[in-house]
């Protein structure tokens, strides 16, 4: 491995050894990227990777609440603005109780080149809490967003930060962050946050555009690959707001999903999550104060397979939406014995190194979160648009924009990857292609 790239990826993991998610995310994109730094020698005179790696501001801050009884709560707030060389920061906000320092770096570095590859003026950041949503009543989910936002809104602003969703974020938790943020201001600077209600600013397809976005871009690498989609058959994990517009839009295309998955087990449907009633009642299930997988397979009468993950079920292509790291080495090797022969994200980072390594090795075609799952940031930074210009574009607009970045996203990982005789390799293109306009954008703006 080159010399510059190695020595960066040891002393990342020398300083943040307490930082297990951070450390492989840089581990892989370094190491993808190993070509293109080698093809630049001006890039370790001015410490490119060094700054790369380092995020350029890093905010923690306490959230205190009141429960429903009276009982005071303190929770922990984060905001990472890891690169604005591109945008302002650009990225979601998660609120769970795995949320630390390490997540939050690792998904605002991850966001710096995803943001990067939708071609859109967006640089990476990540925030969140590790307040966990799960079983709060709506007056307490509102009280946390409120007390949340009294520290926040002083670090973002529609041309510094406009952060988004992310799991446990949805449209109801942004109505109330941005409910807040006017009240501080006193001024309706709706783009400061996207994912809004369609009443004060909100884009058409955005609660559908990271599953939408992730069935655009299987459509086109199976274009590439001279495959058709029609009648195939998926396994997805999680049944939050990715899992549900990739049962939609796979169901639209005509392909099938027959599993969804929670913390607790997954369902299985072997007649297709596929009509209006079961995929509107993901929503309804997410939304519910004690939400559960479960409840699926009671209302349709199908099996739950508890304490189990759904890649036991052989499909011909899986897309993990749920959380990160749930496929490991030995998950890989269900998938590889199940012949599935394509892997597409749309959770971010759901697999560890190891695990992609395997698929990668044994022909499994992978489309990884940073281009497969782009779709949600693209139509964030449409609405940012829309907002700005006071415009609201059609359904038909949007989801045309969106298909289109989509698919760019897809053309530029292939012909990345071909320029660096990589073949077939969407991981190392969608790395290379994200970091390139990254990497010229911080060499022309000097060293800051
Ligand atoms: P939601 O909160 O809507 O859903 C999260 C889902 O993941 C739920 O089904 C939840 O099940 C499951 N889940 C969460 N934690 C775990 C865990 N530790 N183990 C197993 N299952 C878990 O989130 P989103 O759908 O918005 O996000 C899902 C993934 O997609 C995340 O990785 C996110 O970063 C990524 N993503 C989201 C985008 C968006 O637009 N929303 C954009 C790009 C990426 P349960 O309730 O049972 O815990």
């Amino acid at each position: 491995m080159n010399e510059y790239v190695q020595r960066v990826i040891h002393n990342t993991s020398e300083k943040h050894k307490d930082q297990p998610e951070f450390l492989q995310s840089v581990t892989e994109v370094l190491k993808t990227i190993e070509p293109v730094v080698k093809a630049h020698p001006e890039y370790e005179k001015a410490a490119l990777l060094e700054r790369l790696v380092e995020p350029e501001r890093q905010i923690l801050f306490r959230v205190v609440w009141n429960d429903d009884k009276g009982e005071v709560h303190v929770n922990t707030g984060y905001r990472i603005q890891f690169n604005g060389v591109l945008g302002p920061y650009k990225g979601g906000l998660r609120f769970h109780p795995s949320v630390n320092l390490s997540v939050l770096k690792f998904l605002g570095f991850e966001q710096t080149f995803k943001n990067s590859l939708t071609t859109l003026a967006i640089g990476g950041g990540k925030g969140g809490s590790d307040f966990d949503p799960h079983g709060k009543s709506d007056a307490e989910i509102m009280r946390f967003c409120q007390a949340f936002m009294t520290e926040l809104y002083r670090h973002i602003g529609p041309n510094t930060d406009v952060p988004a969703g992310d799991i446990g974020v949805g449209g109801r938790e942004i109505g109330y962050l941005f409910g807040q943020y006017r009240r501080i201001r006193d001024s309706f600077d709706n783009g400061v946050l996207t994912g809004k209600g369609l009443t004060f600013g909100g884009s058409l397809i955005r609660p559908e555009a990271t599953g939408f976005g992730v069935l655009y871009y299987i459509q086109r690498v199976f274009e590439h690959e001279g495959l058709v989609l029609k009648g195939k058959t998926i396994a997805v994990s999680g049944y939050g707001n990715v899992a549900w517009g990739v049962c939609k839009k796979a169901t639209e295309l005509g392909a099938k999903v027959v599993t969804i998955s929670g913390h607790n087990g997954y369902v299985y449907d072997p007649e297709g999550i596929d009509t209006k009633e079961k995929i509107n009642f993901l929503l309804e299930m997410r939304a519910s104060q004690n939400a559960n997988v479960k409840m699926y397979a009671d209302k349709f009468g199908c099996a739950f397979m508890e304490g189990k993950k759904p890649w036991e079920v052989k499909v011909d292509i899986c897309i993990p939406c749920a959380t990160q790291n749930e496929v490991d080495l030995s998950v890989a090797e269900i998938m590889v014995q199940n012949g599935t022969q394509y892997y597409f994200e749309g959770a971010n980072m759901p697999a560890t190194n190891e695990a992609i390594a395997y698929l990668q090795g044994n022909g499994v075609l992978v489309g990884p979160a940073k281009a497969a799952n782009a779709g949600g940031v693209a139509v964030s930074a449409l609405e940012m648009s829309q907002n700005s210009e006071r415009l609201s574009w059609s359904c038909e607009e949007v989801d045309q924009k969106l298909r289109e970045i989509m698919y760019n996203i897809v053309d530029v990982s292939y012909q990345a990857s071909e320029r660096y005789g990589l073949k077939r390799d969407l991981v190392s293109g969608a790395n290379i292609a994200g970091f390139e306009k990254v990497a010229e954008a911080m060499m022309a703006q000097g060293l800051i």
